[in-house]
C-alpha cells in the first residue's frame, strides 16, 4: 500500500462553474424609485462559490490586468480559505478604497477581461469579491492602525478626490502632517457629488475619509484653493515642504449649439451634485429642489450620463432619454450600468446628436431638435466618426435636458501658480513621480489625465505620495 500524501489535482477550466456567481440586486421596478444601493454584495455562501472558480493560475493574467497591480490571486485564495482578514490585508496593500472600487472599477475592462476564465467561460468576478472582502472588513470594524513615527514634514494636498485621499493615506502614514483643502462643504471628489447613492452609498466612503482623519489626516472644506491663497503662498509663506494637486476635472463641456442659454439646461455634474450634494432627492424635507421637468433628455453614453438618466427616473422623472451620435458598441460606460439602465426604462437613441434647444415664451427649454447619424471613416481615437444624415431632423418634447458630454480642467491652480506647465488641454505635466515643472508641488488624477477612473486616480495619488517622500528625503 502507498502512504504517500495524495497530490491535489490542480483545478482547470472543466471544474469550474461556466458563469459568474450572480449578485443580488433590488428589482428594476421598485429600485427606480428609490435612491437604495442596486446591487447588494454577495453572501458568504456566494463569496466562496465564486472564489471557488478562480483557478489560482501560474501566471495569473488578471494582475496585469489591474492598474495598482493587486495580487488577486492571493485575496481570492484567502477569500476560498475563509480567511478574510488576510485577503482584506492583501487587498489593502494596493487598494487605499476597495469597497469603492469593488463597487465602481471598470472590471469587465481591466482584470475580468486578463482573466484567464473569460478565454471560454464567464471571468471570476473578481470585483464582487473585492466588495465582499471590504464590506466584510467594515462590518468586523477593522481598521489598519499603524505606527506612525513623524517626520516633521508638512505636505498640503488641493482636492478630496480618490487622488488625494490615497496620497493623504500614504503620507500620514509615512510621518507626515497632512492637510487636505477641498473646495466643496464635503470630502470626497466625484466620488460624494457625482456617482448617486444607488451605485456608491456616502456611507461607504465616510468610512474611508474617517479611517483617515483617525490616522490624522486634517480636512478644511469651503476652500478654494487659488481663491483664497495660491500654491506658491502655501509654499512660501504658510510652511508646506510639498503640495499635491488633485482637482480633477470638473468643468463642463458644451456642445456649442443654438438655445444652450435656455433655463433646463444643466451640465451633468451640476445637476448630480444638486440631487447627490445638496440632497435634492430628499426634497422638500431639504430645501433644495433641483428646478427639473419631467421630460429628460441627457446627451452622452458615458457613466455619468448613466448616472444622470437614473438619477432622472428616480427623481420622478416621466420620460427619460438617453441621446448618443455613436452606436451601443462605442458607448464608453460601463456594461453594467448601460444594463441597469435599460431594465429601469431608460430609452436610447444611438446615432442621434442635437442640433438646437428651443425654448417658450418664459426662456425656459421646449423641445430638442436632433439629427440622424451615421457612422464614417474612424477619426484620430480609431473610432468611427458620426457623420449627420440631411433632412433627418426630428424633435424631442424634453423640458430638461442634461449634459454628460465629458469634462475639461479647471484652469484656477494653472491661472494662479507661475511657472506651472499644462499641455494645450489645460491639464497639468508631471514626470514619473508625478511631480510638475515647480519643484515641490506635485499632480495626478484626472487634472493630469483628463476624465479617467477612480482606480487610476488613486494609482497616481499613491505614486505621487512615493515621489514627494523621495523629494522630502532628498531636500
Ligand atoms: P475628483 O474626484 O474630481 O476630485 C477632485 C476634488 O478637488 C473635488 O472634490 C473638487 O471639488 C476639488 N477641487 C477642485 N478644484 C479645487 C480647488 N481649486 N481647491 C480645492 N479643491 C478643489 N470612474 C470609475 O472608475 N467608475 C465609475 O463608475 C465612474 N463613474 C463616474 C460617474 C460620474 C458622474 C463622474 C463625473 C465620474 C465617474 N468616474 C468613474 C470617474 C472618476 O470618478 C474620476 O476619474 C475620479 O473621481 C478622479 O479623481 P480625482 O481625485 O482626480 O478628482
Ligand atoms: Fe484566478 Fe482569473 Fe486571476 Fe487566473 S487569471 S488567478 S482564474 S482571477
Amino acid at each position: 500500500m502507498n502512504d504517500a500524501p495524495e497530490k491535489k489535482k490542480k483545478k482547470t477550466i472543466k471544474d469550474i462553474a461556466p458563469e459568474k456567481t450572480a449578485i443580488p440586486e433590488q428589482d428594476p421596478k421598485k429600485r427606480c424609485t428609490n435612491f437604495d444601493e442596486v446591487a447588494l454584495g454577495y453572501t458568504e455562501e456566494m463569496a466562496l462559490k465564486e472564489a471557488e472558480r478562480c483557478l489560482d493560475c501560474k501566471k495569473p493574467k488578471c494582475i496585469d490586468g489591474c492598474p495598482v497591480l493587486i495580487d488577486i490571486p492571493g485575496f481570492i485564495r484567502e477569500v476560498a480559505k475563509k480567511n478574510y482578514r488576510r485577503a482584506f490585508e492583501i487587498l489593502k496593500k494596493d487598494n487605499a478604497l476597495p469597497a469603492v472600487c469593488g463597487r465602481v472599477c471598470p472590471q469587465e475592462a481591466q482584470c475580468e477581461k486578463t482573466c484567464i476564465t473569460a478565454k471560454k467561460l464567464d471571468p471570476v468576478g473578481i470585483g464582487r469579491l473585492e466588495r465582499f472582502v471590504a464590506d466584510w472588513a467594515i462590518k468586523q470594524g477593522w481598521e489598519d492602525a499603524p505606527e506612525i513615527t513623524p517626520n516633521g514634514k508638512k505636505v498640503a494636498i488641493v482636492g478630496s478626490g480618490p487622488a488625494g485621499l490615497a496620497c493623504a493615506g500614504d503620507l500620514v502614514r509615512a510621518g507626515c502632517e497632512v492637510t487636505i483643502y477641498e473646495a466643496l462643504h464635503m470630502p470626497g471628489g466625484v466620488l460624494k457629488y457625482g456617482i448617486p447613492e444607488f451605485r456608491l452609498p456616502n456611507e461607504v466612503i465616510d468610512i474611508e475619509i474617517d479611517a483617515l482623519k483617525k490616522l490624522g489626516v486634517k480636512i478644511e472644506c469651503d476652500k478654494i484653493i487659488g481663491r483664497i491663497f495660491t500654491i506658491p503662498q502655501m509654499m512660501e509663506e504658510k510652511g508646506f515642504d510639498a503640495v499635491f494637486v488633485g482637482t480633477g476635472a470638473g468643468a463642463p463641456r458644451f456642445a456649442n449649439i443654438p438655445g444652450e442659454n435656455l433655463n433646463g439646461l444643466f451640465s451633468a455634474n451640476e445637476y448630480l451634485t444638486r440631487v447627490n450634494l445638496m440632497s435634492g432627492y430628499r426634497f422638500p424635507d431639504h430645501d433644495t429642489p433641483v428646478g427639473m421637468g419631467s421630460r429628460v433628455a441627457v446627451i452622452g453614453a458615458g457613466n455619468t450620463a448613466m448616472d444622470a438618466c437614473r438619477v432622472s427616473l428616480r427623481m420622478g422623472a416621466e420620460k427619460v432619454w438617453c441621446v448618443y451620435r455613436r452606436t451601443i458598441k462605442e458607448s464608453p460606460a460601463r456594461v453594467e450600468e448601460l444594463h441597469h439602465a435599460m431594465e429601469e426604462g431608460v430609452e436610447f437613441h444611438w446615432l442621434t446628436a442635437p442640433v438646437a434647444l428651443h425654448g417658450d415664451e418664459n426662456g425656459w427649454v421646449k423641445s430638442m431638435e436632433c439629427m440622424k447619424m451615421e457612422l464614417g471613416e474612424p477619426d484620430d481615437s480609431g473610432r468611427r466618426r458620426p457623420v449627420p444624415i440631411g433632412g433627418s431632423n426630428f424633435m424631442f418634447e424634453a423640458d430638461t435636458v442634461v449634459y454628460a458630454l465629458g469634462t475639461n480642467a479647471n484652469p484656477i491652480i494653472a491661472g494662479t501658480t507661475p511657472g506651472l506647465k499644462v499641455n494645450k488641454w489645460g491639464y497639468i505635466e508631471v514626470d514619473e513621480n508625478q511631480m510638475t515643472s515647480v519643484p515641490g508641488l506635485f499632480a495626478g488624477g484626472d487634472i493630469v489625465t483628463g476624465a479617467a477612473t477612480v482606480i487610476l486616480a488613486m494609482g497616481a495619488g499613491r505614486q505621487a505620495a512615493k515621489g514627494i517622500l523621495g523629494y522630502l528625503e532628498a531636500k
